[in-house]
């Protein structure tokens, strides 16, 4: 943290469909960080065909992860891009990545101020996410149900067609949902060990959940 208090540094934790990307965007705007999401810089990746999305586009379509030093070579240059105040949306997660995220703060002397969890159960995120859209150009996220677009079907900030993730097919949401399970979860009790987390219950209307978590940070 600051000398004045300021929160810089920040990691969203929870499962796939918790709101992390709809919460990161509104809170990073909050306080002026950078909004940094690992899944938005490898689909942008993907859709240009660069060398690194044609490596990590069959393990993002099956719901895999994307092996660590992948990750970690990306988050390292957008961490720096950034000036040092960012918020982390699904990185890490692996207990490798949090190690590896941990000496590299400490090589520039930086600290993470909080981990917030969003938490959803399983039933909602599948009916979250199979009804998620997304706009390609600008990353703004939707719900036809619970959030649509003002008009059919386009994007209201930039009015592209939005797209539905190849990731958000049922059979593909309960992959990832396992792999939460099986690789991120762990970080939970990894980051309670240490002070950082910051527990939040991810259901409710958009705007209460920015409150909870504005709250947890001691920001509102
Ligand atoms: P994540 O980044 O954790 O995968 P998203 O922010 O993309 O999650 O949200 C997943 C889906 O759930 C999106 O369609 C989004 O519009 C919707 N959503 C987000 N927050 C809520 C909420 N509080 N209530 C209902 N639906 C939500
Ligand atoms: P997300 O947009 O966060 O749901 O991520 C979409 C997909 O990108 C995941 O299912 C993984 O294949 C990949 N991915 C995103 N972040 C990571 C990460 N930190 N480690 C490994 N794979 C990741």
């Amino acid at each position: 943290m600051a000398v004045n208090g300021a929160v810089e540094r920040l990691v969203f934790l929870g499962p796939p469909g918790a709101g992390k990307g709809t919460q990161a965007s509104r809170v990073a705007a909050h306080l002026g960080l950078v909004k940094l999401s690992t899944g938005d810089i490898l689909r942008e990746e993907v859709r240009q065909g660069t060398p690194l999305g044609q490596k990590v586009e069959g393990y993002m379509k099956a719901g895999d992860l994307v092996p660590d030093p992948v990750i970690l070579e990306v988050m390292e240059a957008a961490m720096t891009r950034a000036g040092g105040k960012f918020l982390l949306d699904g990185f890490p997660r692996t207990l490798g990545q949090a190690e590896s995220l941990d000496q590299l703060l400490a090589a520039r002397n930086w600290s993470l101020d909080a981990v917030v969890l969003l938490e959803v159960p399983d039933e909602e995120i599948v009916e979250r996410l199979t009804a998620r859209r997304v706009c390609p150009r600008c990353q703004r996220v939707y719900h036809l149900i619970y959030d649509p677009p003002k008009n059919d079907e386009v994007c209201d900030e930039c009015g592209t067609p939005l797209v539905q993730r190849p990731d958000d097919q049922e059979e593909v949401i309960r992959r990832r949902l396992d792999v939460y399970r099986a690789q991120t979860e762990p970080l939970v009790a990894f980051y309670e060990r240490r002070g950082l987390l910051r527990r939040v219950n991810g259901q409710g209307e958009v705007e209460e959940i920015t409150r909870r978590i504005l709250h947890v940070l001691g920001e509102a």
